[in-house]
Parts: structure tokens; sequence; C-alpha cells
């Protein structure tokens, strides 16, 4: 392989993406994907003529040129939709986010979360980064983060907020002005906020469609390659199949702790540093069901301990193209970690019973057919320890020429749009390196 080659790890959206713009420029390129098919955690199948993505994933924009190359790929295969999410609280639904739509909750509540917001907004809502915490509690006041922020963050995270920093937010959370939670609590406001207020996908085929499409763009990709060793010293890798391949420009999009698995005697720091790190997994069961579910919401925040799930969502109102006719989908989502275990024997009897509970599913409804998705890389935990041991990971391997991108090789909470664009920047900064 040429000293100016490039060999890409991964064929998920960033390796795809970063491949796919290489092909643009006609630089050499070859990509090595584990699984037999490309697209990672981008990924649609059909199960007894559903149509389930490995988990809820919608497209939502806020780069022009990734928005113009995902309707160029897709081209009339995309559809915008108006967000209609909601949150269970007190045994009842509320609009999302919370802290906008305080309207429907009890008035003791109401008024707990109303006061502490403005008397923390009156405190000039100090946004301390150091803790998610004082984050929280500084944008929303002590009655919303007890009785939305804390728990859902916990139960999500599977970590408490006051041992998270606040770095990853980067417009993920929602920050209404006064006027608009004041608004949101005396009566039941339809005006949407936050970065996802609107989605895009695919009308036909799921998620997967965007991931075939840069496929077809896209040469070299070699799957069934699971890397298995990193020799650096001889600057090769191992695959599993028995494969060895020599490499120039190495772009890794592979989980980072996984990469750090790979490579033989790492100095004592490095290796620390991966040791340092942490994520959550999420345990995501879809379901096919044999009735149509008349309502038009596209997904529920569940903040409760008591309940498997912290997020349920429904496929068929993303699209018809989802379900056989006359049916309904849904995707129930399980956070869980080394501090949270999961009990695997247990879980979907759990999940189904919860489901009934809160009322998804009522005495009428069959579940006709279940996919599940044990996804062990979710998201990254940006803890007190994130920051330096990533970078110090980083440099490390910057200085072995091993650049990383996207959301697990970069290690950092993106979305589809973001590793797109990371793939784009990353082909760009090896173009200079040549
Ligand atoms: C539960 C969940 C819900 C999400 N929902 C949304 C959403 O609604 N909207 C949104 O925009 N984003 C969403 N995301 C984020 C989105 O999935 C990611 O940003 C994006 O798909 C990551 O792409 P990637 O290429 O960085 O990683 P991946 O898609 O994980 O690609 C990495 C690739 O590396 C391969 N690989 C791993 N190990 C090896 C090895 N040893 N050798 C060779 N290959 C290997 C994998 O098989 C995979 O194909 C969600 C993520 C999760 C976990």
């Amino acid at each position: 392989m040429g000293r100016n080659s490039v060999s890409i790890l991964g064929a998920g959206l960033a390796g795809l993406s970063a491949a796919w713009h290489f092909q643009q420029k006609g630089s050499p390129y070859h990509v090595y994907e584990k699984d037999m098919q490309p697209g990672g955690m981008c990924h649609s199948r059909k199960v007894n003529g559903y149509i389930f993505d490995r988990d809820g994933h919608l497209l939502h924009f806020r780069h022009k040129e990734i928005f113009d190359l995902v309707r160029e790929l897709l081209n009339d295969n995309l559809v915008r939709h108006r967000r209609d999410s909601w949150v269970y609280s007190e045994d009842r639904y509320i609009r999302y986010p919370f802290q906008a739509n305080l309207f429907g909750l009890s008035r003791p509540v109401l008024k707990e979360c109303l006061t502490e917001f403005i008397k923390a907004r009156r405190n000039g809502g100090t946004l301390g980064k150091e803790n998610f915490l004082q984050w929280i509690e500084g944008a929303f006041g002590a009655g919303i983060a007890k009785h939305f922020m804390v728990p859902y963050n916990t139960k999500f995270w599977t970590v408490h907020p006051r041992e998270m920093t606040a770095e990853w937010l980067d417009g993920f959370v929602p920050q209404p002005s006064m006027d608009r939670v004041i608004d949101g609590a005396i009566h039941d406001s339809r005006q949407l906020l936050g970065y996802n207020s609107h989605f895009w996908y695919p009308r036909q085929g799921g998620i997967g469609q965007l991931a075939a499409a840069f496929c077809k763009g896209v040469r070299n990709i070699h799957t069934g390659f699971a890397l298995k060793k990193i020799d650096l010293h001889r600057r090769r890798m191992i695959f599993d199949n028995g494969e060895t391949r020599e490499f120039g420009h190495l772009i890794s999009t592979i989980p980072l702790p996984e990469l750090g698995r790979l490579i033989p005697d790492l100095p004592a720091d490095v290796a620390r540093a991966f040791g340092e790190l942490r994520w959550n997994s999420i345990f995501n069961v879809n379901f096919g069901l044999r009735q149509k579910k008349s309502s038009s919401r596209h997904w529920i925040y569940f903040p409760q301990e008591d309940l498997s799930f912290f997020r349920v969502g429904f496929f068929h109102n993303f699209s018809s193209d989802l379900t056989p006719p006359g049916r309904s989908s849904m995707y129930v989502e399980v956070s869980y970690s080394k501090d949270k275990p999961l009990d695997r024997a247990m879980i979907t009897g759990r999940i189904e019973k919860d489901l009934r509970k809160v009322g998804i599913l009522d005495s009428e409804d069959t579940i006709e057919c279940r996919d599940v998705n044990d996804i062990h890389y979710g998201y990254p935990v940006y803890d007190r320890h994130y920051a330096v041991a990533r970078r110090l990971i980083l440099d490390f391997l910057h200085r072995q020429r091993i650049l990383t991108c996207g959301r697990y090789g970069g290690w950092r909470y993106m979305s589809m749009e973001d590793v797109i664009l990371d793939g784009k920047e990353i082909s760009r900064r090896v173009d200079v390196l040549n």
C-alpha cells in the first residue's frame, strides 16, 4: 500500500463520509469493516415485514453543507417532520421539553418548578460548567432539576449529573427564555423549541438508506475485516480473518476503547487513560404490533427510576413504509453500564409490563414481532476524567499518525450530521498532511 494511501477503520457514517469525500477527490483509500454490511449504527433491516432501525435514528441539521449533501444523496427520499414529543411525569403526558411545558403538571409541582426557575434566573442563572448538576440547577432551578432533569439524566447516563461535566451540551438541552417558561406554565403551548424541533427521515426504507446512498459513491469497502491488532512498529493491521495490511495514514472510526485494546505495549499513562473512558450502553427492543395505533406521537421520555425504559419512539409515525399495512411499530430504549448492570433474562418481560403500565400498550394490543439490538457503545460519558484522558490518547495516536473520526472513534457526543461533517473534515486534514 502506497505511503499516501489512506486506510479507514470502520464503515459507519463517519468512515463512509471520509471515503466518499476521498473518492470525490480521486484520492486512494481502503475501508475495513468488521460486519458483513456497511452502515454501523445507521442501519435498517426487514423483520417479518417491518423495517427496523437499530434504534430511533432521526436526522437534524445545523450545517447547510451537510443538509445539501444528504439531500443530494437521498434525492427525494427524505421528508421533514414537525416534532411531536412528550414527557411522562406524575402519571400523565406533558409536552417536551419539560422545562418549557409545565402547564400539564399538578399545581404543587408546577409552582415549585416555576418559582425555583424564577429564583435561579434572578440569581443570574449561573451556568457552572464544572459539574452538570450545577449547570442544571443554574439554568432551570431546583424544581425542574428534581422533577425531571436529575432523574432523567441519572437514568439515561447511568451516572449522577454531579459526576459529569457540562462540556458535551452543545445545544442538546434546550434553554428556554423566562417568557417561554412562563408561557408554557400558564397554557398548553405548542410553540416548538430546541435543536430537534423538526427532523428529517427517509420516506422509504428506514435510516439505513442514508448509509446505502453513501456506499453507492464509495469503492474499496472490505467487509468481514475485524481488526485484531495494530503493530505500530511495522505499521501493520492484523485482521481476524487472517489478512494483514500495511498502512500509511490511518483513520480510525472504531470505538476508542476498542482501539486501545488492539494496540499492544501502550505506554503506562496512555493505557491508564484508556482505562478511564466510560460509556453507557443501550438495550433497544423494537416491537411490531398487529394493531394500528392512532396517536401521532414521535417519542416519549420516561424519567422514572421504577420504569425500565428512558424513551419510547414510534416508527410508524416516521414513515408508513416501516410497517405492513394496518400495523404499528416502536422502539424502546433501556440504558445500562458497568455502574448499572442489565438483567438480560428479565428485561424484555419487564419492558412489556411497563409499556402496559404507562398506557402505551392496552389489552387489545398484540406484539407479533420483537427485534433486540444490544448497543454496547451508546454514549461516551463526560465525567471529570474525560477531557484529560481523551486528549492524552488522541495526542499519542496522532504521534503514531493515527487520526480518529466520528462519534466513537473521536469519542464525542455526535449526531449523524456531526459525523458526516467529521468525515468530510478528516479527508481535508489528510490531504494537507499529504
Ligand atoms: C441509541 C442511539 C440513538 C441515536 N439516535 C440518533 C438520532 O436520532 N439522530 C442522530 O443524528 N444520531 C443518533 N445517534 C448517533 C449516531 O448513531 C452516530 O452519531 C453515528 O451513527 C455514528 O457513526 P460512526 O461512523 O461514528 O460510528 P459507527 O456507526 O458505530 O461506525 C463504526 C464502525 O466501526 C466498525 N468496527 C467496530 N470495531 C471494529 C473493528 N475491530 N474492526 C473493524 N471495524 C470495526 C463497526 O462495525 C461500525 O460499522 C444515536 C446513537 C445511539 C447510540
